[in-house]
């Protein structure tokens, strides 16, 4: 089943969702396609509509998501996008989706914006694939998506405010935080940007209110500390802690390891477009290449939110709002300079905070040096930091050989929990050879989908 559009819409998180809003009052057809049951990404993540809740519990995202209703806007949810294709000679894009009965396999679009968003980045260590470590990110969804408590008693390692709004999850459903160990020192040097908070007042309420919990529980948080160990019969009982120098190691009797050392951007979609992307150590991957508008070095194409490198919701929304003018604008519907002005100062002023954020609380790259030769790195495959180090001292400095040689990132997984230390490791040896790019290469299907959606795709026939 082939469908038209005006303009894709792929992620409904808040950068997606804010797009289709903004675009829903022209007369243009908009599709919005999510892999989720209902709109909202990570941050607006709603509990299931088959389960049963306190009528309160989704109170704020029905509210958010209601105005999503138009005659120009088809929501497809359940619902995923494997593939890119540019058409330019017909100055359209072909997508191809997976997803149950009812959705299109292909849909021809004019314009398209690609907000996917991003996943946890990963941290290795030895013990790290333990039953019982898990990342911030999925012990997160469990709770508030699930409403399940993963265990009982709680070590959180990372970085940031992420760990913070864990732990509050955490005490709220029950837990017991054992501690926090963060790999950063405490953030004083917050009180040099005081100006740069100023109208931040929603993200400073829900810090307060964080803090506050953790504070009234006794939780201790330990800066300038980080995990280098997890212990345990075949599943954890207990982590290893110590400085982040170095020093004295301490061991804490847990069930559960939550790891929060921050985000990779999910930028296959638009790796597989074919669209230019560098390295960034900051964002920890590869992020695409955008003009002022957002528009990426493909014509038409435009990427917002977190898969262009995290920076919260705030900045994913205004993103959402400026990309969704500019493709508006490329199927000529006027729109007035002044709107995109002031998006553009509400962006810059996001950013300024999101910039302070990713300052404070830099991920512990330099921390990879002092886990042991034996720390798995390609869980599925189980390919070792030895087994890298030792391919890179033979001069296999890229992804491809790497690959070839160690099958790194080539198991279930596809590289989603091995990539970014790989880059990390790899990309100082790169950036010598062709200034801060590497020549990506990456095939559909973005993210796995099911044998029967290539099939009806026609995947290896001719069609
Ligand atoms: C795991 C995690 C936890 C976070 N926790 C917090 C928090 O506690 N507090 C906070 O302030 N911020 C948090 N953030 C950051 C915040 O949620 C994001 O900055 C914000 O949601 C970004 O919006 P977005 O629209 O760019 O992406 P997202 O909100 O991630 O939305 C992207 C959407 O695209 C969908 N998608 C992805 N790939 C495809 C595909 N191929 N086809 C179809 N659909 C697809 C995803 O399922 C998702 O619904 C978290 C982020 C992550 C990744």
């Amino acid at each position: 089943m082939v469908e038209v559009t005006d303009l894709a819409i792929i992620g409904g998180g808040p950068a997606g969702f804010t797009a289709a809003k903004e675009a829903m009052v022209y007369d243009v057809k908009i599709t919005i396609i999510d892999n989720c049951p209902q709109l909202g990404g990570q941050y607006h993540k709603q509990i299931p509509a088959e389960f049963k809740y306190q009528q309160n519990e989704n109170h704020k995202e029905t509210q958010l998501f209601d105005p999503l209703r138009s005659s120009n806007l088809t929501i497809l949810n359940d619902a995923v996008v494997w593939a890119i294709n540019p058409q330019p000679e017909q100055d359209q894009f072909l997508l191809s989706i997976s997803g149950e009965t009812g959705i299109p396999h292909r849909l021809i679009a004019k314009r398209v914006i690609v907000s996917p968003g991003a996943h946890d980045r990963p941290f290795p260590f030895p013990g790290w694939d333990l039953p019982g470590v898990m990342t911030a990110g999925a012990a997160q969804i469990l709770i508030k998506n699930q409403r399940i408590l993963p265990g009982q008693r709680f070590l959180l390692a990372g970085t940031g405010p992420l760990q913070w709004s864990l732990a509050h999850l955490l005490i709220s459903g029950g837990a017991r935080v054992v501690s926090i160990v963060d790999a950063n020192p405490f953030p004083w040097k917050a009180l040099g940007k005081l100006p740069s908070f100023w109208g931040q007042w929603e993200r400073l309420s829900e810090g307060a209110r964080y803090w506050s919990s953790i504070i009234t529980s006794g939780v201790p948080i330990h800066f300038n500390h980080s995990i280098y160990r997890a212990e345990g019969n075949g599943a954890v009982e207990r982590a290893i802690i110590g400085p982040a120098s170095g020093g004295t190691y301490k061991s804490i009797d847990v069930d559960t390891i939550c790891l929060g050392y921050g985000f990779t951007p999910s930028s296959q979609l638009s790796i597989i477009s074919g669209a230019e992307h560098d390295y960034s150590p900051v964002f920890g991957g590869y992020i695409p290449v955008r003009s002022e508008s957002l528009e990426t070095t493909i014509p038409g194409l435009f990427a917002v939110g977190d898969s262009t490198g995290t920076g919260g919701k705030d900045v994913a929304i205004a993103e959402g709002r400026l990309a969704v003018l500019g493709a508006l604008s490329q199927l000529k519907i006027n729109i007035h300079a002044d709107t995109i002005a002031e998006i553009r100062k509400q962006l810059n002023r996001q950013r300024k905070f999101a910039q302070i954020l990713q300052e404070l609380f830099p991920y512990p790259a330099e921390l990879l040096n002092k886990m042991p030769a034996d720390t798995v790195i390609c869980r599925c495959e189980q390919v070792t930091l030895g087994d890298l180090r030792a391919a890179m001292q033979y001069g296999f400095n890229d992804q491809d050989n790497l690959k070839t040689l160690t099958r790194i990132g080539m198991g279930r997984c596809q590289g989603r929990m091995c990539k970014a230390t790989l880059d990390q490791m790899i990309n100082p040896l790169t950036q010598e050879q062709s200034p801060g790019k590497e020549k990506l290469k990456s095939r559909p299907p973005a993210i796995p989908v099911t044998i029967e959606s290539l099939l009806e795709e026609g995947v290896g026939h001719d069609s």
